[in-house]
Parts: C-alpha cells; sequence; structure tokens
C-alpha cells in the first residue's frame, strides 16, 4: 500500500454529503470543520436536490421531453447563481465560478436532443459534484485556506466487475498530488469515477461514502469521517419510527450488515474499503459537530439488537419441485442460473418441496424465472422489504426469541435466523414495512409488550 505524504503525521479523510453543502449557511460550517491542523482530503458529494434534478432531466431527454428538460436545467441554474452571489465576494474568484457554471449548465442545454445512451446519464448526473467542488474550493481559497481540487477522474476508477481499481487508484492519487501545488486541503468529488474502458461512471446513488473509504484505505488514513445531516448512526430509521437515537460504537461487521441492508446514512459497500485495514470511520452531524456521532471500528460494543434497518425493492422468488432436497443437485441448479446472469440472493430459506430466495435486481428476473420454470414451479412476490436485525451474536442473546412474539401479527413471509451470528432479516410486504420497524422498535428499545 502505498502511504501518501508519508511524513504527515495525520491524514484524514472527510465526506460532506449533499445537505452539508447544500445551503451557503452549511458550506460556512464545512469550511470551519475542515480549516483546523493537518492535512485532509475532503470528497464532496453534490449540492443537494441536483443529483435527483439532473436523473430527472436524463429522463427527460431520454423520453424527448425537450421543454420539461429545459425547464429543469433552467430552475437548477438559477439555482447555483443565487449560491455563488451569496457565497462569493471576491469579483475574481465570482467571474471564474460563473465562467463554469455557464460551460457546465451549456453542456447539459447541449445534451437535449442527444441520443440517450448509459454513457450520456453517467455524463450528466456527474455535474452536480463538478459543480459542488469548484464552487466549494474557489470559496476555500477566498477565505484564505490553502486548498486544491483534485479531479477525482484523474484517479478514481472501478474495473471490470465495478470493484475500486486499488492499484490504478493508489497510482494516480500519488501522481495527481505530486503534480498539482502542496495544499493543507485536498478536494475532491465524491461518487464519479472512471469506468475500465476509461469512460465517465459512478459508484452508484450515495456513492461518495464510497468514495471516502476508497481514498481512505488506498493513503492508509488514520481515520474517515463522513459528515452528513444526522448526529451518527440511528438504531432505526427516522424517517420511518419515532424516537430513534443516535448509537455510539458499531463493529464493522455491524456497520456493514446495517448499510447493506437499507440504512440510507451509509452506502451499501462503504465499510468493505477500510474494514480490512482497520481504519475507523466516523459519522458526523455537520450542523452539529459537537455530537459524538458513531464511530465504527474493530472493537465489539454490547450485546443484543443494536439497530434495525430495512431494504425495499426486494423480489421473492419461489422455487418449488418434488422432493428437492433429496433431489441431488436441485439448489446447484437453482444457483447456477442466479450466478449466470449476475444476481445475487440476499435472504434464502428450504424446505423439502421448495426454496424461497430474494433479490434486490430484477433486471434478470424474466430470464431467471423462464430458466427455473424449465424444472420447477416459481411464484414471484414483487414489492417485498427486508427488515434486517443487527448486534453483535443476537442469535445467542437471551431476549432475542421474544421477537417472534411481537411479530404474531405481522404477516412475515420469509425468515432468516442464523445465517450470521449478528443478523436476524425478515421478509415482509412493503406495505407493512413501517408497521413492522414500529412494533420491533417498541419492543426492542422501548421495552413495550404490544400486542
Ligand atoms: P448525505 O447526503 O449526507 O449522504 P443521506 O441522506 O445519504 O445524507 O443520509 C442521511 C440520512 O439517512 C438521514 O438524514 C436519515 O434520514 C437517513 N437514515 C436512514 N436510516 C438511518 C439510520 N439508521 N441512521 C441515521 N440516518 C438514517
Ligand atoms: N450525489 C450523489 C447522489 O445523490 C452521490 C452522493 O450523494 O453520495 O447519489
Ligand atoms: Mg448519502
Amino acid at each position: 500500500m502505498i502511504h501518501l505524504l508519508s511524513n504527515q503525521i495525520t491524514m484524514l479523510v472527510l465526506k460532506f454529503g449533499g445537505t452539508s453543502v447544500g445551503s451557503v449557511e452549511n458550506m460556512i460550517n464545512v469550511k470551519n470543520i475542515i480549516k483546523g491542523e493537518g492535512k485532509k482530503i475532503v470528497v464532496l458529494s453534490a449540492m443537494s436536490g441536483t443529483t435527483n434534478t439532473l436523473v430527472k432531466i436524463s429522463e427527460n431527454i431520454k423520453k424527448g421531453e425537450h421543454e420539461i428538460a429545459l425547464e429543469g436545467i433552467e430552475t437548477l441554474y438559477q439555482k447555483y447563481l443565487v449560491t455563488i452571489d451569496e457565497l462569493l465576494y471576491n469579483s475574481e474568484l465570482k467571474q471564474e465560478v460563473g465562467n463554469y457554471i455557464d460551460t457546465v449548465f451549456d453542456y447539459l442545454k447541449s445534451c437535449i436532443g442527444e441520443p440517450y445512451s448509459q454513457l450520456l446519464y453517467n455524463t450528466i448526473v456527474s455535474q452536480g459534484e463538478l459543480l459542488s467542488t469548484f464552487i466549494f474550493s474557489h470559496y476555500l481559497t477566498q477565505e484564505g485556506l490553502n486548498a486544491r481540487l483534485l479531479p477525482a477522474l484523474d484517479f478514481m476508477r472501478i474495473d471490470r466487475n465495478g470493484e475500486p481499481d486499488n492499484f490504478y487508484i493508489s497510482r494516480n492519487l500519488n501522481r495527481v498530488i505530486d503534480e498539482i501545488l502542496p495544499a493543507d486541503i485536498y478536494i475532491t468529488q465524491g461518487f464519479i469515477c472512471l469506468d475500465a474502458d476509461g469512460q465517465i461512471a459512478n459508484l452508484e446513488r450515495g456513492g461518495s461514502d464510497y468514495t471516502a473509504t476508497i481514498i481512505g484505505s488506498v493513503i492508509n488514513a488514520d481515520e474517515v469521517q463522513i459528515w452528513t445531516d444526522i448526529d451518527g448512526f440511528h438504531n432505526n430509521d427516522p424517517r420511518c419510527v419515532e424516537n430513534t437515537h443516535a448509537i455510539s460504537n458499531l463493529s464493522f461487521d455491524e456497520a456493514a450488515e446495517l448499510a447493506y441492508f437499507g440504512a440510507k446514512i451509509l452506502h451499501p459497500q462503504t465499510v468493505m474499503p477500510v474494514r480490512k485495514f482497520d481504519i475507523p470511520v466516523r459519522l458526523k452531524n455537520t450542523m452539529q459537530p459537537e455530537a459524538y456521532g458513531t464511530l465504527i471500528n474493530s472493537e465489539i460494543h454490547g450485546d443484543g439488537i443494536k439497530a434495525i434497518a430495512a431494504k425495499d425493492t426486494i423480489t421473492a422468488i419461489k422455487i418449488k419441485s418434488a422432493r428437492m432436497l433429496q433431489a441431488h443437485g436441485f439448489l446447484k441448479k437453482v444457483f447456477e442460473i442466479f450466478e449466470k446472469y449476475e444476481t445475487s440472493i440476499d435472504m434464502i430459506t428450504t424446505s423439502e418441496i421448495a426454496v424461497s430466495l430474494t433479490i434486490d435486481d430484477d433486471k434478470y428476473l424474466k430470464s431467471i424465472t423462464e430458466e427455473l420454470e424449465k424444472f420447477a414451479m416459481v411464484t414471484i412476490d414483487s414489492d417485498q422489504s427486508i427488515i434486517c436485525l443487527v448486534g453483535h451474536s443476537i442469535i445467542f442473546h437471551e431476549d432475542t426469541h421474544r421477537l417472534f412474539q411481537v411479530l404474531q401479527d405481522v404477516n412475515v413471509r420469509m425468515i432468516s435466523y442464523g445465517g450470521s451470528n449478528n443478523n436476524i432479516s425478515l421478509l415482509v410486504h412493503t406495505d407493512d414495512k413501517v408497521v413492522t420497524l414500529k412494533k420491533v422498535h417498541s419492543y426492542v428499545f422501548e421495552g413495550a409488550v404490544l400486542v
């Protein structure tokens, strides 16, 4: 592993999400957080709402809705003009940033009427991070901080499997840093990257968290900090359940399960790059920096159910065949079909005559179903949600069995218990998700006995 700036004592990677750079007030908060001692790489998302708008604009272009696309572009453009008007008083810097914004929006307008492609989409949605980092790095210069822009597209790349190409990233990140003038703060774009062919791509929605930990792992950072709009990792989804609270400590394994099973605060892959190097990840609130937040590392704290998360748009597939288990090679045949269509399975339960499993990517569902139907009866249930309960060794915890009593009036389609010591998963219809989250929450965290 290459150690960037090896004479540095501490090296931090700080990532700020959409809300954190979504208003002038919050950008000032970010400046105050990063202006202290030590070298930093600062990863920024697009200003909140921008990526969603860019996704809509590219959908409009795809559907030939030219007027609507143009309206979307104009409205977004005005938002950026207002932002730099409030943020930048240095007229030279303001002019430079204004010119850049014009170039971006001229490009977006030029996309209207272009034939739609994945590359067009990727290029359109990349503009949000390009804008936020250009604006923010110039703002820091205006404020007298020694900050430089580090273009993510010069070093961040994924391979043909969509995995970070660590060798390429490490070599090029160090090269880019050597080439530009020394700085205390390097600002780079989250989310965006190149693919194996050198075309513009991204790390999927919410991918800036992943950018931060990928960078953290290749430079062997002391810590990766994810700054967002909430005071840490909560014990349940605060958008669905009241009275949730931040958890002070999570192990890498717990955080990885929760992120994978839907906790929106972290991109599903966030923990992967840093776990093997034992680089801690700290979640902090940009609007409340004094709050402790959540520290994710290899330590294990507490037992019993610690947090609950939910993942939507799950499809359940039941595959039924007479004498399934005794029919030697049945499961192998099933799994080979999912392997062929590169579709990963999240939950699985079996009986003598049937196997039920879930997938969250239904791109090849039709082909998978057709192949399975050659030797089994197949039933598909869409609009399912996985409710995932996480905690160290929860399957052995003395209170965990009572979970099943609380679920007596919720229609559970599947249960996965024992797959890992730290996870119990329930599959419910998405219509029942919120009520299930609330019931489990009251029981587990508020000691309620529900009927
Ligand atoms: P950012 O733009 O900073 O990346 P996100 O919107 O991606 O922020 O993630 C933060 C949001 O995640 C919170 O505002 C909250 O609504 C939501 N969220 C969902 N589950 C959790 C959880 N378990 N803990 C904290 N926040 C959660
Ligand atoms: N801006 C991107 C998104 O909205 C990436 C991120 O926010 O992490 O998905
Ligand atoms: Mg996010």
